[in-house]
């Protein structure tokens, strides 16, 4: 199975150190990258990332996970308090609901899709020669019925098709998310972990939920020492016509995103955000509230590998080390850890 990304590549803008595509690819794939970031270089000395010779792809050591499956558990506490259904998605989408989500029209630039081969004997023998022969090989594979999830939110909305229970429906779901945002920052990754409680319902529930859900995200990692601020911000939307959209969910301000300073990198980055699609995925996958009218959703995305990274950066690569309260919260702090 090979995965094919869309070729009109709109490059991050921290990616400048001069490499044109997504795959850098030496010949010995644990070699480290030259031009990362400093932030990078150090996690990958200390064994905390482990190179897989792609920009923004990278293995994660235990010691990581440990801390990434943390921040899970707080989110999914929450979760438990809003007595959200866990739904763990596969890092992949059917093909039709990915084309329901309208990601496509958005965001063509961000997206990965999956082709296959599937053709007889003769079929792998020219495969193989044009490996051999490095040319073209992806050409002679097949799109499969999976994209890329690029928002681990998209897999739930099919499951909401019709009329929704009385208060709605509210989701923990998490999911491996892929964007070609080939980038030397630590906080850019085309491979992420996002873990979202979304909620499906009539207006005004989904609109408290986005507004109640900004609130909790951000005291929750202000809890864990990041020091947040909620600012409104846009998607980056492709083309002209994007700037018109990414212009108009400004102004309305249907996007919060949670920033916070990662030492090591510039600015500010977003490690959470808390969104009002309005009816936007309602329309798409026919989702009707229980009085009847189409349904509103609003998600709050926590980036838990961002999360992990700045919490690296502020508090040292050895979370051993961490303050106590940060390592409580984390389950990180019993005897046996
Ligand atoms: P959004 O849908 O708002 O773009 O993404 C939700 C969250 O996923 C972001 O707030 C961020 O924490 C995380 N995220 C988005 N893009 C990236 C990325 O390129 N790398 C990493 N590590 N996380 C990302
Ligand atoms: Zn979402």
């Amino acid at each position: 199975m090979t995965v094919m990304v869309q070729t009109h590549v709109h490059y991050a803008e921290e990616a400048t150190t001069g490499y044109p595509g997504t795959l850098v690819a030496p010949s010995d794939p644990r070699a480290p990258v030259a031009g990362h970031s400093s932030l990078v270089d150090k996690m990958l000395k200390a064994g905390l990332l482990v190179p897989t010779g792609v920009l923004g792809l990278y293995g994660r050591s235990g010691v990581y996970q440990d801390v990434a499956d943390g921040v899970g558990l707080m989110v999914r506490r929450w979760g438990q308090d809003l007595g959200a259904q866990r739904v763990h998605l596969p890092p992949v989408l059917a093909r039709s609901t990915f084309l329901h989500t309208n990601y496509l029209e958005s965001f063509p630039d961000l997206m990965g899709s999956v082709h296959v081969f599937t053709g007889g004997d003769a079929e792998h023998k020219q495969l193989l020669q044009r490996v051999a022969s490095d040319g073209d090989w992806p050409a002679l594979l097949e799109p499969a019925d999976v994209v890329l999830c690029s928002a681990a939110c998209h897999g739930v909305y099919p499951l909401c098709t019709g009329t929704l229970p009385e208060g709605g429906r509210i989701f923990d779901v998490q999911s491996s998310c892929f964007r070609h945002e080939p980038s030397v920052n630590a906080a850019r990754l085309q491979s992420f972990v996002m873990h979202e409680i979304v909620h499906v319902g009539s207006a005004e529930s989904a609109w408290n939920h986005r507004e109640e859900g900004l609130a909790c995200g951000l005291r929750m990692l202000e809890g864990l020492g990041l020091s947040m601020r909620a600012v409104p911000a846009s998607d980056p939307f492709f083309g002209r016509v994007g700037n018109v959209l990414a212009a108009g969910q400004l102004e309305e301000q249907l996007k919060i995103e949670g920033v916070t300073p990662i030492p090591g990198t510039e600015g500010e980055t977003a490690v959470m955000s808390a969104n009002s699609h309005r009816d936007h995925f309602g329309k798409s996958f026919g989702i009707h509230s229980a009085a009847g009218e189409v349904a509103h959703s609003a998600c709050v995305a926590f980036g838990i590998d961002r999360i992990v990274v700045a919490m690296l950066a502020v508090h040292g690569l050895d979370p051993a080390s961490w303050p106590f309260y940060v390592r409580a919260q984390l389950g990180l702090a019993g005897p046996q850890a």
